[in-house]
């Protein structure tokens, strides 16, 4: 059977990189009716800690790798001593040799600062002990040919790949090995992981061979780029899971996102349901050239699947930022202060006009705050010329309205401007900025319609003092 791994290091918050691997490898699975193994890689104590493992499963449900559904997690650390053993192994077969040259050393030989190992120790026959790191004797001649479901089959000339260390100083062993070791403990058939990974890969499969085993296929997928066609990076980019999360993209438009970067489903589609994706993504089909990860699209994108959410759907995806979470800061209104059936009469009309859902609170804020926000650029802009005419007016208008409605409001507010020759919009910025406290926002007769006589006329009033 397939089994595959996804084997992120806790040392952050969740790289859209370190998820979309987790995607490829999980769809892999899928497809072959194989074990997805999650196995944290902890082994860098002094970056490790237990929120950012918490931070992976989390993430991992987020997208749809659900605690339970998969097999893990294992935890690196714990698998130690198997580490060593395999160390001592490949020492005692002769397949790794102990050296004491340190970095300086190597240089002053080679008179080159970027020149990989040179032998020195290769014969000597040194033990252990020392400070001496452990080095893996790899081959002077020959090939190392990669099978490699994305690029094809890559192959290495061994001359060029230098003896490196599998176990430091201390004897604690180097990621390399650590690697290769769990993934032959885990019974691992496929290996998809980011391009930057491809360099180690021959030196990996040489350690399977030299314990005996078959090396994975491997899938070498190319890394994502920002728009200046650079790796994203956590310091450069906005690179973190969570933080798409907390802005209010959607888990599922998100995840599509990302397996279309590279790849794109049959019938010049964007927008599928994952199931398709599921079924029609092919490893082998993603491009060779790295990806654009292109936050403007991914932004539309979001927005046309909260577009496609049913209103019920759509309010209880509102809902955390309606409320705060632990990530999520709280709205800017009392808790109290906050009506479902007040927020669901203008969801709709939010909707169609958000591209990630933390922007609701600035559409509706208006409803639950006491007095509005105050946009000090709306004011100004707004507040000018014959504003307090206008509002004036339109105060009067209002309040003799029989029937609160849209409709009615609409057409005071037009009786307001057909008096002093204005048009519409020109009538309706002060009003809006008075009422809303922004010159942007909802329909504006839905809005008023919404928040109701008594506070409209307040607002309206409040705005001229
Ligand atoms: N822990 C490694 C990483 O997060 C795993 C690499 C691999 O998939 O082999 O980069």
């Amino acid at each position: 059977t397939v089994r595959v791994r996804f084997a992120p290091s806790p040392t952050g918050l969740v790289h859209v990189g370190t998820i979309r691997s987790a995607l490829q490898n999980w769809v892999y699975a899928k497809q072959h009716n194989g074990v997805f193994v999650l196995r944290i890689e902890d082994t860098d104590a002094a970056r490790n800690r237990q929120e950012w493992i918490d931070g992976i499963l989390d993430a991992l449900d987020w997208v749809g790798i659900e605690r339970g559904s998969y097999e893990g997690p294992y935890f690196q650390s714990a698998y130690a001593p198997d580490h060593i053993a395999a160390a001592t192994r490949l020492y005692g077969e002769g397949k790794a040799y102990y050296c004491g040259c340190k970095r300086d050393d190597v240089i002053a030989r080679t008179g080159n600062q970027h020149s990989g190992y040179d032998g020195f120790c290769r014969d000597k026959d040194l033990g252990p002990g020392d400070g001496r790191a452990l080095r893996f004797r790899t081959p002077d001649e020959g090939e190392t040919v990669v099978e490699d479901l994305v690029r094809g089959k890559p192959t290495f000339e061994n001359k060029l790949i230098e003896d490196f260390v599998i176990a430091r100083g201390d004897g604690s062993p180097l990621f390399l090995l650590a690697n290769v070791v769990d993934d032959m403990t885990m019974g691992i058939t496929h290996v998809f992981r980011a391009e930057e990974h491809l360099p180690n890969t021959p030196k990996q499969q040489m350690l399977w061979e030299a314990l005996g085993h078959t090396p994975p296929v491997w899938g070498h997928v190319p890394v994502i780029v920002n728009e200046k066609r650079q790796k994203l990076s956590k310091r450069r980019d906005k690179v973190a899971l969570e933080s798409y999360r907390d802005e209010g993209y959607l888990a599922a438009a998100l995840k599509n996102y990302l397996m279309l970067l590279g790849w794109a489903p049959s019938g010049d589609r964007e927008i599928v349901p994952w199931q398709v994706i599921e079924d029609e993504y092919r490893i082998e089909e993603v491009n060779h050239a790295s990806a654009f990860f292109d936050i403007k699209k991914l932004r539309a994108f979001n927005g046309d699947y909260i577009r496609a959410l049913a209103p019920e759907e759509f309010a209880a995806c509102c809902a955390p930022w309606l409320q705060g979470t632990d990530t999520i800061a709280a709205p800017p209104w009392r808790p109290e202060a906050f009506d479902l059936q007040v927020f669901s009469a203008v969801a709709p009309l939010a909707q169609t006009r958000i591209a990630v859902l933390s922007e609701i609170v600035e559409y509706v804020d208006f409803l639950f705050l006491d007095e509005p926000v105050r946009d000090e650029a709306s004011w100004a802009k707004a507040m000018k010329g014959e504003a307090a005419e206008i509002l004036d007016a339109t105060a009067a208008a209002f309040e003799a309205l029989e029937t609160w409605a849209a409709e009615p409001l609409k057409a005071a507010l037009e009786e307001v401007g057909l008096a002093r020759e204005l048009k519409l919009g020109k009538t309706q910025a002060p009003v809006r900025v008075a009422v809303t406290g922004r010159t942007v926002g909802l329909p504006l007769f839905e809005s008023i319609e919404v928040l109701g006589r008594e506070r409209t006329l307040r607002r309206l009033l409040a705005a001229r003092a």
